[in-house]
C-alpha cells in the first residue's frame, strides 16, 4: 500500500531529525514528538486520512507515538511548452493560466518532503 510506504519513510525522516536534535542538544533532549509538519507532492496521490492512520501504527512506541501530522500539498512548478509561461499548479488541472494550453512541462510533484518537528523534551512539559 502506497501510503503505508509514505507513512514508513516518513517516520523514518522525523527519527532521524529527532536523533539530530538530540545529538545537537544533548542537555535538552527531546523525548517526544508532538507535530510533524510536511508537504506532499501535488500528484502523489495520497489519502491523508490514510497516511495518518498508516503512520499512527507504525509510530507505536516511538518518539513519535501520538504525533500529529500536518499535511499541505506542495505547489507544483511548471512551465508551457508552447508560450514559455512558468506558474505553480496548486490544484491538478494541467492547464497553463496564460494561454490555456495543455502542452506543459513539469517534473516531480511525487514526493512528500519532512519540513518542520515540533518535539517537546524533558522539562518542557505543557
Ligand atoms: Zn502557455
Amino acid at each position: 500500500m502506497h501510503e503505508a510506504t509514505l507513512a514508513q519513510s516518513l517516520l523514518g525522516m522525523a527519527l532521524k531529525a529527532v536523533r539530530e536534535h538530540n545529538a545537537a542538544r544533548p542537555h535538552a533532549p527531546a523525548i517526544r514528538i508532538r507535530e510533524i509538519r510536511c508537504e506532499l507532492g501535488l500528484l502523489a496521490c495520497v489519502e491523508a486520512q490514510a497516511l495518518s492512520a498508516c503512520f499512527e501504527l507504525l509510530a507505536e512506541g516511538t518518539e513519535a507515538e501520538g504525533a500529529r501530522l500536518v499535511l499541505r500539498t506542495a505547489p507544483l512548478d511548471c512551465s508551457c511548452r508552447d508560450c514559455g509561461y512558468r506558474f505553480a499548479l496548486t490544484r491538478r488541472h494541467f492547464a497553463c493560466s496564460a494561454c490555456g494550453g495543455e502542452n506543459i512541462h513539469f517534473t516531480g510533484g511525487h514526493g512528500l518532503t519532512l519540513l518542520a518537528l515540533e518535539v517537546a523534551s524533558e522539562e518542557n512539559h505543557d
